[in-house]
């Protein structure tokens, strides 16, 4: 017990000589501290925040968020922050240590955002588990499907709570905040009518995934998901759930299957070979990697409606 808080100030001391090196500028900020889990929180963290508070995404570049592990340093980093964002159950790691958190505020987003059974998790593992309900809850620890940003409207509350949150810590601010949550709003309003027209006249509403990461975008625009994975990108089919994915790709007439940026594509390339089709990639954007990392949420939102639109023949 005695080691422990000598390694964190060694860490501590290294992580600040890191920043000092890294742009020269010195470590101590004007604003609040916001800490977010992965990337689409952390995006809609940086809009409320604007200039006036620092944002830190806990998921590197690259990364998978789904059970990401926290290292000492980042669980340092999320005891002294001011407001961490975190969805209770999806990152079991970060959960634990916003128990530990001393003064700032939890904003957990399963209280903002109401997460639902979008059916993803029962139409991925239909054939082998269909009649064990109680051991696939058990499997999956989840209350709901955790892919909420995918629907941009759930995201709009999350930003207002956001704002709510950081006026609280920094009340000098506070109309900045909340005036930034609502033009975020605005935003999101746009992409969802974007994404209504874009998909309102198509040829085909099924869709086929790497892993269940679209339900409530499905949900939200009348589209069938078929996912070859579960919720969770490493759930790996059976090769009977194989057989019956081709068979429903080739009886939807699909065109496209569908791989993403932070999982291994391979299950997809398989699939696409044995139906006779292309891959392309839709990004459940859950992180930014290398290639993506200039983009952000709404770029990358509006990338995925237009190979929905290609691969489905929308006009
Ligand atoms: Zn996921």
């Amino acid at each position: 017990m005695r080691i422990q808080p000598v390694t964190l100030l060694g860490v501590g001391i290294s992580a600040a000589l890191l920043a000092a090196c890294g742009d020269g500028s010195p470590v101590a900020r004007e604003g609040p501290s916001v800490v977010a889990g992965f990337y689409p929180y952390a995006y809609v963290a940086e809009r409320v925040a604007g200039d006036r508070a620092s944002v830190a995404n806990l998921t590197s570049t690259g990364g998978e968020p789904h059970d990401l592990e926290l290292g000492p340093q980042q669980v340092a980093e999320v005891s002294e922050a001011d407001v961490v964002i975190h969805q209770a159950g999806f990152q079991p790691s970060l959960d634990e240590a916003v128990e530990l958190m001393e003064d700032g505020a939890a904003l957990d987003v399963t209280d903002v955002v109401e997460l639902q059974d979008t059916g993803a998790p029962a139409d991925s593992h239909a054939d082998e588990e269909g009649h064990e309900p109680e051991e696939h809850e058990a499997d999956e620890d989840l209350s709901g499907d955790p892919h909420a940003w995918q629907d941009p409207t759930k995201l709009a509350g999350l930003g207002r709570a956001v704002a709510d949150a950081l006026a609280e810590t920094d009340p000098d601010r506070a109309d900045d905040y909340h005036a930034n949550a609502e033009a975020l709003s605005r935003d999101l309003a746009d992409l969802d009518t974007e994404f209504r027209r874009g998909l309102a006249d198509c040829e085909r509403s099924t869709f086929v995934t790497s892993h269940a990461a679209f339900g409530y975008l499905a949900q939200r625009y009348d589209l069938e998901m078929i996912a070859i994975s579960g919720l969770s990108p490493d759930a790996e089919p059976s090769l009977a759930r194989m057989r019956e994915l081709q068979d429903l790709a080739e009886d939807e007439g699909i065109t496209t299957v569908f791989s993403e940026t932070l999982a291994d594509p391979r299950l997809s390339e398989t699939l696409a070979d044995e139906v006779g089709v292309t891959t392309e990639v839709l990004d459940p954007i859950e992180g930014l990697t290398d290639e993506t990392a200039e983009e952000d949420y709404f770029s990358l939102m509006r990338s995925n409606l237009q190979k929905l639109r290609e691969a489905n023949g929308c006009r």
